[in-house]
């Protein structure tokens, strides 16, 4: 609890020496000491149910992955200006996975990073600075991506502008993808009317930050569509949906049918190891390549490719994705069941392991509970399951566990979130 004496002084410690930029999750903050496929434990033993760390996607302290580290961290580790096979090897595997036109892969530590990149990328190649993202976007924290999340609160750059995310659930899903679409050709036709020629369309292919919208699946074809025809370049930000989460495909774009010019990726790639990447087509890639020396010290170096390499065996030897859409299939419906004697779901959508679960308090007008989400987050925590939330109203939970998550795992989950939804004052 809040009283135990290690955690306040623990507490006092990090504002001390971290500041306040660095928030904590949960009224009573958790301290784990251990983590193991989809738990994590604290320093008594107790075991914590994780529904939402999408990092460790193959699970905590994976033995596979450790292993892998462990054997090429006491062998030899480098950087990319020296030949060795471990990058080339993971550059084919990797690239295996995405659509054959994209062929070039550049490895960075940080998504913020290799969305940077994208820029300096998009920038040279169509001579513009115009920037369309989705209005409650995260692309990462260097101060170019900063300028286009507007999730930060700091505002966006002039060069920058954002259109409402394709919510299906507030607007409806009859005719969502072309009013995404003609929002985005309005964008850039404002940007090009202030003196910015359009450079970059960038999309969190499952919005998770916008509130985890999910569907219909193909529905951001006519807006990549739109951005082409201006002049942009079409960023799938993968960070998210990446490496199978979606179960249906391995990447969150090809669910909705389009291949982008720049992909971008982070988070689950090295299942904790910080490591991120830019995927691009060979003709985009190269005239920037030719240019401009692109080097990033620690990005793509043996260790970190072995890790890599060891989560794409892990995701396809112990057949995650299709986990992924199974469990996640059954989780939803065990979500929508649950809705049908808790009047405070609203919405229950997602892909594969990638679920939001929206809280409202009427259903007709759909106002957020945006307190009733806070006390929902920190009961379950209580109750040894650790989950977040998002959305401008903060009002969806959002669910995005460790990809080994069973359905005995999702059984557990629902149990408990009906037990704090019992405890609701709305709801009783
Ligand atoms: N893009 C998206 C969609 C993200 O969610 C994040 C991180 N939350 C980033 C980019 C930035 O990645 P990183 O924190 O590795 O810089």
């Amino acid at each position: 609890t809040s009283e135990d004496p290690r955690r306040a002084k623990m507490i006092a410690r990090r504002v001390k020496l971290l500041g306040p930029s660095y928030r904590l999750f949960y009224d009573e903050p958790f301290h784990p000491v251990r983590g193991e496929g989809v738990w994590l434990y604290d320093a008594s033993g107790d075991a914590y149910l994780d529904v939402y760390n999408n990092v460790p996607s193959v699970g905590h302290c994976h033995p596979k992955i450790v292993e892998a580290l462990s054997k090429q961290a006491a062998t030899l580790n480098t950087h990319t200006r020296y030949l060795h096979e471990t990058v080339l090897d993971y550059a084919e595997e990797l690239l295996g996975t995405l659509p054959d036109e994209i062929e070039r892969l550049t490895l960075t530590c940080t998504g913020s990073e290799a969305n940077d990149l994208a820029l300096r990328i998009a920038n040279f190649e169509t001579g513009g600075q115009g920037i369309v993202v989705t209005n409650l976007a995260y692309h990462g924290g260097t101060s170019a991506v900063a300028d286009m999340s507007p999730s930060l609160g700091s505002g966006v750059g002039d060069h920058v502008r954002t259109v409402v995310a394709p919510d299906g659930y507030r607007r409806g899903t009859e005719g969502l993808g072309e009013a995404f679409a003609a929002d985005v050709t309005n964008a850039f036709a404002d940007l090009e009317a202030n003196g910015y020629k359009p450079s970059v369309f960038i999309i969190d292919t499952i919005f998770s930050s916008d509130g985890v919208l999910s569907g219909p699946k193909g529905f951001l074809k006519p807006a990549v569509e739109a951005a082409k025809k201006a002049g942009a370049l079409v960023v799938a930000d993968e960070v998210q949906p990446g490496f199978g989460r979606t179960g249906d495909a391995f990447w969150g774009f090809q669910r909705h049918g389009f291949v982008p010019d720049i992909v971008t990726m982070g988070k689950p790639m090295g299942a904790g190891h910080p490591m991120a990447g830019l995927a691009a087509r060979a003709e985009v890639l190269d005239g920037f390549g030719k240019k401009y020396r692109y080097f990033n010290t620690f990005g793509g170096n043996p260790v970190s490719c072995a890790v890599g390499m060891a989560v794409l065996n892990v995701i396809r030897d112990e057949h995650l994705m299709e986990n992924a859409l199974l469990v996640g299939k059954f989780l939803r419906q065990g979500l929508r069941d649950l809705a049908s004697h808790h009047p405070l779901i609203g919405d229950v959508r997602g892909a594969g392991l990638f679920s939001g679960v929206e809280l409202v308090r009427d259903r007709q007008t759909k106002t957020y509970a945006t307190e009733e989400t806070e006390q929902v987050v920190n009961d379950l925590m209580r109750k040894k399951i650790l989950i977040s939330r998002a959305g401008i109203g903060g009002n969806i939970l959002k669910i995005r566990p460790p990809m080994p998550f069973s359905k005995e795992n999702a059984s557990f989950f629902i149990q408990t979130l009906d037990e704090v939804l019992r405890e609701i004052p709305s709801q009783k």
